[in-house]
């Protein structure tokens, strides 16, 4: 996979050098690019912004610079991505669906955003999906950046070691969050590790993960729960 990412802070962007993400990039599974959207600028002062039409408060980035940069990173199988806190949720969904594709276009703005003629313009030609990491307002699309990278890189084969870990996680197809987790030693703090993890009775281990996945589920993610499809339950899960 090909990942473009554009931005006025090339710097934000260095924690992709580090970690699973990193690797995959020496490996030659994600091969990832950060450019500088001032290099597309032509004035002494590399302005990528104005003041908005219609006044009010803030500075917009300028559609043409925009323009001259995806011009060029553009090609027909890629998929413009802009972050902005007016998009479409990404979600576990979102990711699983990028991760099967060839060459993601990451936009990251900054100030009040980008001029909506931008994505307007580019929906003819490419896929374009504005998405928001969240409810709450960030200072750039940059941290919106790396959350995509990082959940869509790890989905792609051979990125994490083990793929069984991506099994049972939380968002994934059982539409649960996961189960409480543990490690050595058995006794920390006063606070003892669940015997059935002890125990080595598998069947007895994965009935008890899936209950309490179901318990957290229920108690943190009620909207979770209300969404799960009756026909997946079994009767145990039902009783719980
Ligand atoms: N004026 C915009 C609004 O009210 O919707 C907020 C602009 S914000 C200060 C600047 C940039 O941060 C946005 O263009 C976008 O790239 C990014 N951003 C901020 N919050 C975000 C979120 N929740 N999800 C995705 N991107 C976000």
């Amino acid at each position: 996979m090909r990942i473009d990412v554009v931005t006025i802070f090339r710097d934000y962007l260095t924690p992709l050098d580090l970690s699973l993400v990193g690797k995959a990039r020496k490996a030659g599974l994600l091969d990832l690019r950060v450019h500088d959207l001032r290099d597309w600028t032509s004035d002494r002062h590399r302005t990528v912004d104005d003041t908005p039409f219609g006044g009010g408060a803030g500075m917009v980035m300028r559609p043409d610079v925009w323009g001259l940069a995806l011009d060029e990173l553009l090609d027909d199988d890629a998929h413009l991505l802009v972050p902005t806190p007016s998009g479409e949720p990404f979600t576990q969904r979102t990711a699983e669906a990028l991760a099967g594709e060839q060459h993601l276009v990451l936009a990251c703005g900054r100030y009040e955003g980008i001029d909506a003629r931008v994505a307007e313009h580019y929906r003819s030609r490419v896929r374009v999906t504005e998405y928001s990491i969240g409810d709450y307002v960030l200072n750039g699309g940059e941290v919106a950046a790396l959350v995509v990278v990082e959940a869509v890189a790890r989905l792609l084969p051979g990125v994490v070691g083990n793929p069984e870990s991506l099994v049972e996680e939380s968002h994934g197809a059982a539409g649960l969050l996961e189960y409480p987790v543990y490690t050595k030693p058995p006794e920390w703090a006063g606070l003892e590790v669940p015997d059935v993890l002890l125990s080595g009775h598998h069947a007895r281990v994965a009935r008890w993960r899936r209950d309490e996945a179901l318990a957290r589920t229920s108690q943190r993610r009620p909207d979770l729960v209300a969404a799960l499809d009756v026909a997946e339950l079994d009767k145990h899960d039902l009783a719980t």
